[in-house]
């Protein structure tokens, strides 16, 4: 067992030079977290860490929120498991909180154990419903990690097999500042996107039961169209009756700070047929779903048991999660915060030849890299800099498209001024040493 004498000593510690090849490593040389604390979390040698991607976007509301923890506590000790077989208080609470705040009319929700889940589940729904397995996707996207959720993917480096259940057809605009339409204004590149998706659909007339998209890429290197994109792209599927199922797994509940959900950046289409959520709304439990209006949810007759799904401990998680998120209306914090952020790391990148651009929305700040002198991605700068920035005590994501080297900013929505300012400074002295290492 890990620590088995004091929760706080960690096994790296104690056996420096052994790393635990039982498990499957994502990191070379892991990070064992002990604990978390707001928007800090230590290691198991002790060092702390200011945490600028919210676990992996989990961790939405802050580290060890007493708010949450207190529900988890009462909740273990009532009743810890129930399935979507049985009603719970906290699972009936949080539909009707997370239905009300979909926006999607007549809407019903599915709890399922993560984001992966609730796409195959969307996907599965669509397909059963307009009775074809062929699905419209955006190039760079990532929706899982499922078969049919990496059989979707628009980036084979997420994909090991190219073997699908379903027929993926691609479309541009996920990504505003590459690709062939890049150099267009934002209307021009909506209409290019759009004769694009028209263009696919003559090609497969009749068949095509949805679009699934990201509104804000997010493993992708959070990136995105314009503001408008989905509204135009769903004149035409309503045209054919192909559903809209938009991801929110990254962008939900309020961390592009404008909006509550990705897809209303592009209000004037209206609400999207599905969407799915999951990340932060557990504050780090296991919570995904599914909203779907209920013509579409009701496909699910014969297969709508989830086992784990709706589980009473992770549901008062949510349910408490949420409440706190939006009496504290954390939601204008990740606008206003994240502004100053992005502000910050501009300021203090400009001139530095590794950085292409620092974009983002809310608290979902991509810093895109390059080899210098080129417009090249360059993954290596991308892992130097995401090394000496966990130097300097700062923990940010890595990866991603275009071509993999985008640092990805995504800390807690309670993220506070100064805790920015700090970790913008930290960044930045963390991409001028890549930089030197580089050269
Ligand atoms: N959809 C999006 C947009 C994601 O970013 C992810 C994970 O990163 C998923 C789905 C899959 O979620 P999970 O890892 O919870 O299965």
């Amino acid at each position: 067992m890990i620590g088995a004498n004091d929760p706080h000593e960690g096994l790296l510690s104690r056996h420096e030079a052994v790393l635990p090849e039982w498990l499957a490593l994502y990191y070379e040389r892991p990070i064992e977290l002990t604990h978390g604390e707001g928007r800090h979390v230590w290691d198991a040698e002790g060092n702390r860490y200011l945490d600028f991607f919210g676990g992996i976007l989990t961790t939405m509301t802050a580290h060890a929120l007493p708010e949450v923890t207190k529900a988890i506590a009462e909740q273990a000790a009532r009743i810890v498991h129930s399935s979507t077989l049985y009603l719970n208080r906290p699972m009936i609470e949080l539909a009707e909180r997370v239905v009300a705040l979909s926006g999607i009319p007549d809407a019903r929700v599915f709890f399922t154990t993560s984001g992966t889940e609730a796409n195959d589940t969307a996907l599965l729904l669509a397909t059963a419903h307009r009775r074809s397995n062929q699905v419209l996707a955006m190039r760079n996207s990532y929706h899982g990690r499922s078969f049919s959720t990496v059989g979707i993917t628009g980036n084979s480096a997420w994909s090991p097999t190219s073997l699908s259940p379903l027929q993926t057809l691609y479309v541009h605009g996920g990504v505003r500042t590459r690709g062939p339409f890049a150099a267009l204004p934002d209307q021009q590149f909506i209409e290019a996107c759009v004769a694009d998706l028209r263009d696919v659909l003559a090609q497969n007339r009749g068949g095509v039961a949805a679009l699934i998209a990201e509104p804000v890429q997010g493993v992708g290197g959070f990136t995105s169209g314009p503001d408008g994109l989905f509204a135009a792209f769903r004149e035409v599927l309503a045209a054919e009756g192909i559903l809209w199922i938009s991801d929110e797994v990254q962008t939900g509940w309020g961390r592009t700070g404008d909006h509550f959900w990705g897809w209303q950046a592009h209000d004037a289409a209206g609400p999207p047929d599905m969407l799915t959520f999951a990340k932060g709304i557990g504050n780090g439990m296991s919570i995904g779903g599914v909203v779907a209006r209920a013509e579409v949810m009701n496909c699910l007759d014969v297969n709508s048991i989830s086992t784990f799904g709706g589980s009473p401990v992770t549901m008062a998680a949510g349910l408490a999660n949420l409440g706190y998120l939006l009496e504290r209306d954390l939601q204008g914090n990740a606008r206003r915060v994240g502004g100053l952020l992005i502000e910050r790391l501009r300021a203090a990148t400009a001139g530095l030849d590794l950085v292409r651009e620092v974009r983002g929305r809310g608290l979902m700040i991509g810093v895109e890299l390059v080899a210098p002198g080129t417009d090249e991605p360059c993954p290596p700068a991308a892992s130097l800099a995401l090394e000496a920035a966990r130097r300097a005590g700062l923990l940010v994501g890595k990866g991603g498209g275009p071509g993999g080297s985008v640092l990805r900013i995504a800390p807690p929505l309670s993220l506070t001024v100064q805790e920015a300012e700090e970790g913008a400074a930290l960044l930045a002295g963390a991409l001028h040493e890549a930089r030197a290492e580089l050269a």
